[in-house]
């Protein structure tokens, strides 16, 4: 049979990850990004455990638990006396329940480990897709240089701002009203914070902050939204200046105090997601990740997402004969859409509404209630944290 090849445009998380999943399968797939070299974002990255099953499955199990960190829990409090409001027990119970750990990871070790896997001679840097067509025989990634690629399938996995998600849907970003400070700061500075390992989040009106440990605990990594009506650009090498920020939060508890003093440098970013779309791919063209169905990252889940779109993306792939012509790959990518888009659309849908639970959460008796049912509170993730995208799309059916 011959081999089906794929093109992808993007070596984020989404590109990788599908790289790794296809070589895998023996698939032939080439990854153009458009960056000319690869440098993650200084920042953290939280991956549950329904991507970590995934990632450790496609041989990363090592390497990642060299540098993650698994914390205990993840914990929310009041912005003003700290306060426990709820607290997610992790660690232990979290892996026992689900047969996976949950991990803060820096950006770059989960790339370097994504990229481990790919063969260098597959990933082509400086290659900027600007335009995709296709037809009966083939589908094409045009590049700013004047250069086509052809193959049988072309992935979008190129972030917010899709050039391949244009050939599918004509929408446009929608800007959140929230700019997001990030930044890390050397553990060190707020021994404290990272002594027992855990996700703290400080919930406050109109704004939250949230900071977790990364590179086996040595650092730590923070993020703190405010809302900003007229500040947009979405670019992590956009500085932040670190007085506004500690001005944005001045009144809140000392620990949040501590953490953006810690901080030499900050970015911003303004938070932007779109509205769900129906349709993941159409004839020879698929997106996947934040280009499929970006979101707000208030439930840590978009890269979390990525990775289990690659990998369904990957399987339903498995065994179509590119001589089937589109009605072989058409049913892949029905069934890829199939499996994916309920879930992605509802965690799309919950990112958003959970700015709004956050920044009321702060004053509710209610919500502070929830500490007394701990493990219970763990039980709330299972829909999220239980499934296993690879047996979802094995048992899925053609
Ligand atoms: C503040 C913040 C915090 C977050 N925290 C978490 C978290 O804790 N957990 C979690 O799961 N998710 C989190 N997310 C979401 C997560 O970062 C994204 O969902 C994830 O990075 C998406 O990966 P991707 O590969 O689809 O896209 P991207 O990471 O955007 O990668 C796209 C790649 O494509 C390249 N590219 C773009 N256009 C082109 C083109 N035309 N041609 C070639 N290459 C191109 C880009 O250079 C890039 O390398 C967070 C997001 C933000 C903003």
């Amino acid at each position: 049979m011959a081999q089906l090849t794929v093109a992808v445009a993007g070596a984020g998380i989404a590109g990788l990850t599908l790289a790794a999943a296809l070589c895998r399968n023996g698939i032939d797939c080439h990854v153009y990004e458009q960056a000319e070299r690869l440098a993650e974002v200084g920042a953290g990255v939280q991956v549950a455990p329904n991507a970590t099953r995934l990632l450790r499955r496609l041989g990363l199990a090592d390497r990642l638990s060299a540098v993650a960190v698994a914390p205990e829990a993840i914990e929310a409090r009041r912005w003003d006396d700290g306060a426990l409001l709820r607290r997610t027990p992790l660690g232990d119970l979290c892996r026992r329940r689900f047969g996976a750990p949950y991990y803060t990871l820096h950006r770059a070790d989960l790339h370097d480990a994504l990229l481990s896997l790919v063969p260098p001679d597959r990933v082509h840097l400086g290659a900027r897709g600007v335009a995709v067509t296709q037809d009966a025989g083939a589908a094409r990634l045009r590049m700013a240089d004047g250069a086509e690629i052809a193959a049988d399938l072309v992935v979008g996995a190129d972030g917010i701002h899709s050039v391949v998600r244009e050939h599918l849907v004509t929408d446009r970003p929608r800007y959140s009203g929230h700019t997001i400070y990030r930044g890390l700061v050397p553990a060190e500075k707020v021994p404290h914070l990272v002594a027992e390992p855990r996700v703290r989040l400080w919930f406050g009106p109109e704004r939250h902050c949230v900071c977790y440990p990364v590179s086996s605990g040595e650092q730590v990594s923070f993020g703190a939204t405010v809302p900003a009506s007229d500040w947009r650009e979405e670019s992590w090498s956009a500085r932040g200046d670190v007085a506004d920020l500690a001005a944005a939060y001045r009144g809140w508890h000392a620990d949040v105090a501590e953490l953006i003093g810690a901080a030499e440098t900050v970015g911003r970013w303004a938070l932007h997601d779109r509205e769900s779309i129906d349709r993941l791919g159409a004839g020879r063209v698929a997106v996947i990740g934040d280009a499929a169905h970006p979101m707000l990252p208030f439930q840590a889940q978009g890269a979390n997402q990525a990775v289990e779109d690659a990998v369904v993306l990957a399987l339903c792939l498995f065994g179509v004969d590119p001589e089937g012509g589109l009605d072989a790959l058409g049913a892949a990518l029905r069934r890829y859409e199939r499996i994916r888009l309920p879930r992605t659309t509802r965690i799309q849908r919950q990112s958003r509404d959970s700015v709004k639970t956050f920044h009321q959460a702060h004053g509710d008796a209610e919500t502070r209630r929830d500490t007394a049912r701990d493990s219970s509170v763990l039980d709330d993730h299972r829909w999220l944290f239980e499934y296993d995208a690879e047996q979802a799309a094995m048992t899925s059916g053609s």
